[in-house]
């Protein structure tokens, strides 16, 4: 450890005059946590986040605690309100906080659920900082990004260090080293390996191994090029991940390892799989979860029977997505079809359900805007299941109703997924109901039937923003339902909400007395959170008013979607 730890350790007066200002928790002991730090070189878009949860991963299997953070560089204060065209998904955590997609690969990776303290942007620390500044907490001082911004980094660091009791907090830098935006979080990591000493912190970098068609040959020059800006900022990684389409030459590495002095057994190839869920195999089998354990002198926090257990337990799962019986394919109705990013989590959560099926599972993207009921026969002619996700405004909904007509009246499979839900409702209620001027005050302020309005709570709150119902929600299922089968008889569940609009509750009775049912349900008010028609009725009809594909994970798959791909298996079969 850095000497003079125990100085900057005391240096918490954010009026002090001295530069080595780093506020610090209290009772924080520099040592027991150790940091992972992954920046991204090159370009961005390569998939940071892959790497460090499954470096993370290997970590917690075996037996670490482990917090990973995503540092982002924009400066708004969550992802809320970033378009999913532009930044894919929006993730919504347990405690409401909504986040960047990443966050998904952690939950999902490392199977924990996270909280706010696992995600930081700019304009958290820039906003945290300035309303210091304006209660007089810096007086008399010039408030700097050095040391006044990268002390607030450190700080949230070791918070998150101390809050969850880590072994390991791994960082992921947002963006690519270079941008202007995140300069500020590097120079924070390379202070804190300064304070926390060398042995406590690993840096690691991914980077960009190109193969022009035209040269047929994989060039290392990029890559240098990008991990010397990196060591610009007076970081020297420890290891390099190499991304590439074909798996990266020996001597490319060889070239890598050279011109940086990053020893060759940390130079790893991360060409392109299958599936991002054979990278932590890949990472174990080229021995880099064990130079990260070596790095940080973590060899006597290993529990090597549970690792060998969780080990034996992913293989079997990674195994099963290479070898599945056979093909299924599912219908995803959406306006943001162009950027599969916005849709992750589902794919995600149809991936894992199609492996607790032995199927491979391919994903038919819909676009709804053209979709009328005299062509949604046509449009769903190939699959053997839908999926209608959530959504926000009236774009492509009249497709998307289409599609759920067509869906219920011919016993194909359907789930719908929060505005899916909203939509199946409207459905039952002009076409079951026979009330032709059914709608969503989102989408029509002035229908005659708003069987969809603004949540009672919500009313009295103004202007968009900060006024949805988020996060997670305790959700009774009703016994003898579709529902119940699914989870396993489970009469309270847990999922994950973010919605402004729900059932307006003076249409229930009507719904209920037409056939449609409501498995579940808030515990006290009175929201509707699935319907479902019974399967004496439909095969598999189901809609969460939440978001199921946020809590799936690898090896515990979210039943709902365990049972639509279930279902789509005997389509297909009764089909022949
Ligand atoms: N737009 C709908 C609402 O606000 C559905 C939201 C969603 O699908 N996430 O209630």
């Amino acid at each position: 450890m850095n000497d003079s730890t125990d100085l900057l350790k005391s240096v918490r007066d954010t009026t002090s005059e001295t530069e080595f200002y780093t506020p610090t928790p209290d009772g924080y002991k520099p040592g027991k946590t150790k940091y992972i730090a992954v920046f991204g070189t090159v370009m961005s878009g390569l998939g940071k986040g892959i790497f460090s949860s499954s470096l993370a991963k290997l970590l917690k299997d075996k037996g670490l605690t482990v917090s990973p953070i995503k540092l982002e560089g924009y400066l708004n204060i969550d992802s809320g309100t970033l378009n999913p065209f532009r930044h894919g998904e929006v993730f919504v955590l347990d405690d409401g906080m909504e986040t960047d997609m990443d966050l998904g690969t952690y939950e999902r990776m490392l199977d924990q659920n996270l909280s706010r303290a696992n995600f930081a942007t700019s304009g958290q620390i820039y906003r945290t900082i300035l309303d210091r500044e304006r209660a007089g907490e810096y007086l008399g001082r010039d408030v700097q990004m050095i040391p006044h911004v990268t002390g607030e980094v450190k700080m949230r660091l070791r918070e998150l260090a101390m809050q969850t009791n880590a072994d390991v907090v791994s960082i992921e830098v947002g963006g690519t080293v270079g941008d202007i935006e995140n300069a500020f979080y590097i120079e924070a990591l390379r202070e804190l390996s300064y304070e926390e000493g060398e042995e406590n912190v690993m840096f690691a970098t991914l980077t960009y191994v190109l193969e022009p068609p035209a040269l047929g040959e994989q060039k290392s020059k990029a890559a240098q090029l990008g991990i010397k800006g990196l060591m610009e900022y007076g970081i020297h990684p420890h290891m390099i991940a190499c991304r590439a389409e074909n798996k990266v030459d020996e001597k490319v590495m060889q070239k890598i390892s050279l011109f940086t002095n990053v020893p060759i057994q940390r130079v790893f190839s991360m060409h392109d799989l299958p599936s991002i869920y054979l990278l932590p195999e890949g990472m174990r089998k080229a021995g880099i979860d064990k130079e990260a354990i070596k790095h940080l002198g973590l060899e006597s926090r290993v529990d090597h029977a549970a690792d060998k257990k969780n080990t034996a337990q992913w293989a079997t799962f990674a195994k099963k997505i290479c070898n599945a019986k056979g093909e299924l394919k599912i219908g995803v109705t959406g306006k943001y079809v162009a950027l599969r990013d916005s849709y992750a989590s589902i794919i995600k959560a149809i991936e894992h359900a199609g492996v607790a099926n032995d199927v491979d599972v391919k994903l038919q993207w819909i676009e709804t805007t053209d979709v009328n009921e005299s062509n949604a026969a046509k449009a769903l002619a190939d699959v053997d299941g839908i999926i209608v996700p959530g959504g926000f405004g009236v774009r492509g909904t009249d497709g998307k109703i289409a599609c759920i007509k067509y869906a219920r009246e011919n016993n194909l499979p359907f789930l719908g997924i929060c505005l899916g839900f909203q939509m199946a409702v409207i459905e039952y209620a002009r076409n079951v109901c026979k009330l032709p001027g059914a709608d969503s005050t989102e989408l029509d302020p002035d229908c005659k039937s708003p069987v969809i309005s603004v949540l009672p709570e919500q009313k009295q709150i103004e202007g968009l923003g900060g006024n949805m119902r988020l996060g997670g929600q305790d959700v009774l299922i009703s016994p003898d339902t579709l529902a119940a089968e699914l989870f396993g008889g489970a009469e309270l569940i847990r999922e994950r909400f973010r919605h402004r609009y729900e059932v307006d509750p003076e249409f229930i009775k009507t719904l209920e007395d037409a056939g449609l049912v409501f498995s579940g349900r808030h515990s006290k008010h009175p929201i509707m959170q699935i319907l479902e028609l019974p399967r004496s009725v439909h095969p598999y009809f189901l809609a969460g008013q939440f978001h199921p594909e946020l809590t799936s994970r690898p090896l515990r798959p979210q039943p709902m979607f365990v049972g639509l791909v279930a279902a789509g298996l005997e389509h297909q079969k009764l089909k022949g």
